[in-house]
């Protein structure tokens, strides 16, 4: 007899993975933290392993997993495009074969489960700001393509165990977040610029900059998880999870040498093929079905990106 709910987080000592870890652990649940390590890192849940409701089991999820849960989060796939074009065969797998393995636990434990989609299911998006009824402008032949339409085929998986065989599931879009325990070599443009300012570098904005992104303070994701996930049965998605402030990437890097009060220059790179030009959340369904939206100023989530990076960047000699 357990007491206290039984949650598998899937890519749980990955950045975003091993906030939602820390979240659930300090609210009482027993925390099943898998992962294969390829992006994540032992630090990142280092403070959970000496607790008594967090376990961790190296494991990849393209491989089934037997465990008796209450409730999945399925949060495994490299996310920074670096590291999902590294191995893109490896990265579909992960989304699809991932999700089919993760679905077969839910289907078999009757467990609850969520998928970590991602706003580039909208692609380069032609409707702006983006809302859930858009179906996406996808280059299913791109560089990107490996991330985008693995995390597509998982939403198309999701919804088809949850018409066939009535599972209980829910799918986040998550938009850009950011902040501490993103790895220092994750390639993603807020850890990137931070780390790049802090060792006066130049800051490499690619192309000229005009591109815009909305950046999320993690907590505030981290709280749309947990409310999506406790939310009624009826409601399951997909519901966009992000910050509807809208900055090109050039007002980010002035922003970050502002912040940090660093000399560095900016250099301009040549943009990756099929970089979206515009994202941005409409979040009206997550404040009408979850009562949520994020309250972090991206001057305050900086800051505290700012002061971890500076503090890793202490640790391991500059
Ligand atoms: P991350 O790379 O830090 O974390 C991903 C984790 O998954 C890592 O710990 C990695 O080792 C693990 N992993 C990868 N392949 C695996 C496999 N086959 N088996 C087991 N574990 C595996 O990235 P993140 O930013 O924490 O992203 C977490 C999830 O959220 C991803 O699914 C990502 O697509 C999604 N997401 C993130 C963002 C964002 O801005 N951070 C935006 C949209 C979607
Ligand atoms: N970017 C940049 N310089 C960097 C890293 C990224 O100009 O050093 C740009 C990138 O081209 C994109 C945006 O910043 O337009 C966001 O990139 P990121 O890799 O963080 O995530 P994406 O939203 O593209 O998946």
């Amino acid at each position: 007899m357990h007491l206290n709910k039984r949650v598998l987080v899937t890519g749980g000592a990955g950045f975003l993975g091993s906030h939602l870890c820390t979240r659930l652990a300090d609210n009482g649940c027993e925390v099943l933290c898998v992962d294969n390590h390829f992006t994540g890192a032992r630090r990142n849940v280092a403070p959970l392993l000496g607790r008594a409701n967090f376990e961790f089991l190296r494991h990849d999820v393209t491989f089934p997993l037997y465990v008796e849960v209450d409730e999945i989060y399925n949060l495994a796939c490299p996310a920074s495009p670096i590291h999902y074009q590294h191995d893109p065969v490896q990265t579909t797998k992960t989304s699809v074969i991932g999700a089919i393995n993760m679905l077969g636990l839910a289907k078999r434990l009757k467990a609850k489960i969520m998928q970590a989609s991602t706003s580039e299911v909208y692609g380069d998006p032609k409707v702006h700001p983006q809302t859930e009824d858009y179906w996406g402008n996808v280059n299913p032949i791109g560089l990107r393509a490996c991330y985008d339409e693995g995390k597509r085929c998982a939403e198309t998986l999701f919804f088809d165990y949850y018409r066939q065989h009535g599972l209980r599931i829910k799918v986040a879009r998550i938009f850009n977040t950011y902040g501490p325990r993103m790895h220092v070599n994750d390639g993603r443009v807020v850890s990137n610029f931070i780390i790049q300012a802090l060792r006066g570098e130049p800051l490499t904005v690619y192309g000229e900059g005009s591109q815009t992104r909305s950046f999320c303070y993690v907590d505030d994701l981290v709280e749309g998880f947990i409310r999506l996930m406790d939310s009624g049965d009826d409601f399951i998605g997909p519901c966009n999870l992000g910050n509807p402030g809208e900055y090109s990437i050039l007002e980010l890097a002035e922003a970050i040498i502002e912040q940090t009060g660093s000399s560095s220059k900016i250099v301009h790179k040549p943009l990756p093929e099929n970089d979206p030009r515009r994202r941005k959340p409409d979040i009206s369904l997550a404040q009408e079905k979850l009562g949520w939206a994020p309250t972090t100023p991206l001057k305050e989530g900086l800051a505290k990106t700012i002061a971890y990076f500076d503090d890793v960047l202490r640790e391991i000699g500059g």
